[in-house]
């Protein structure tokens, strides 16, 4: 009698979060982060609305705040079990939810100044940075692919998503009076044009599935005139000897934008081969991208062994 429940991302598309009952074992899968308007936000310092007392194991699909943001208050309150995912996603949550971290003792700072002028009480921050390293602890790396026992009649198997580095389908394999059902969870899936990272896995088969959908009703532009949008851009700045400031994402996009310059530079279509990355978090997040190119996609992989 297996029973699945909502507990985030619902009429939104942040705060991921699915409470799994089977006969023998409660799962968390995600336990992601509020992000966007105030009131979205605030959502964030409410209890949980399961029992974390009764959780056997926590299930997690990519580093994304939005699935991942909240685990170091799961863990401060009381939450001391393990948390399967990725090797890369273990990596890439140190540098994501420290920064978090900071983040919401910025928030909170600010907060209580102005507190304090109106004689209100302080409020504490969501998670500290000494919350984040003890959730970290929690957190047990596993490779794509391979098929674990995570309690008593659940295994899982992480399959790559294709979204940023360590992102996966998750599929967990229930096993109750003797009877096998498969529930695949699809986190955020990646398209086939990404650079650097792999198309994501084809499942072929579900007995029940359960889907993110943010830009589900839309259809992006083709990959090949993005591209040359960009190099035209690059390559007309350079001729009037302009600047270009690319606002990016510290996790995949900033990869990808270094990755797409260095071909260019390759190809001939850029003069200067220098790119300074003006971003603490990127330059850790680039770092961990660097050590996991066995995870890249073969033609990618073959183009940076040849630079
Ligand atoms: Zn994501």
């Amino acid at each position: 009698m297996t029973k699945l429940t909502f507990h985030g991302a619902i009429e939104g598309v942040t705060g991921s979060s699915y409470l799994l009952e089977t006969a023998t074992a409660k799962i968390l899968l995600e336990c992601g982060l509020y992000q966007g308007r105030r009131e979205e936000e605030k959502q964030n310092d409410n209890a949980f609305s399961f029992n974390i007392g009764e959780l056997d194991a926590v299930v997690l699909s990519h580093g994304h705040l939005d699935h991942s943001g909240r685990l170091p208050k799961l863990s401060a309150d009381g939450y001391k079990g393990p948390i399967y995912m990725t090797s890369p996603t273990a990596e890439l949550l140190e540098v994501l939810l420290k920064d978090s971290a900071s983040l919401q003792r910025s928030d909170a700072e600010w907060e209580n100044k102005r507190r304090r002028r109106s004689g209100k009480d302080l409020i504490e921050p969501l998670y500290t940075a000494e919350d984040v390293e003890e959730m970290l602890t929690q957190c047990v790396g596993n490779r794509y692919g391979k098929r674990i026992s995570i309690v008593e009649g659940v295994d899982v198997c992480f399959r790559d998503a294709g979204h940023i580095l360590g992102s996966s389908i998750v599929e967990m394999f229930i096993t109750e009076g003797g009877t096998e059902k498969k529930l695949v969870f699809s986190g955020d899936l990646g398209n086939s044009y990404a650079a650097l990272l792999a198309d994501p896995e084809v499942v072929e088969e579900a007995d029940v599935l359960l889907l993110e959908s943010t830009y589900g009703d839309r259809n992006h532009r083709p990959m090949d005139d993005t591209l040359e949008e960009f190099e035209d851009i690059i390559v007309e700045a350079s001729k009037n000897g302009g600047n270009i400031l690319i606002p990016s994402f510290a996790v995949g996009r900033t990869q990808e934008i270094i990755f797409r310059l260095g071909q260019l530079y390759q190809k001939g279509k850029l003069k200067q081969q220098a790119v300074f990355l003006d971003s603490p978090m990127a330059i850790a997040v680039t770092e961990i991208y660097h050590r996991y190119q066995n995870v890249y996609n073969t033609e990618d992989a073959a183009a940076l062994g040849q630079s």
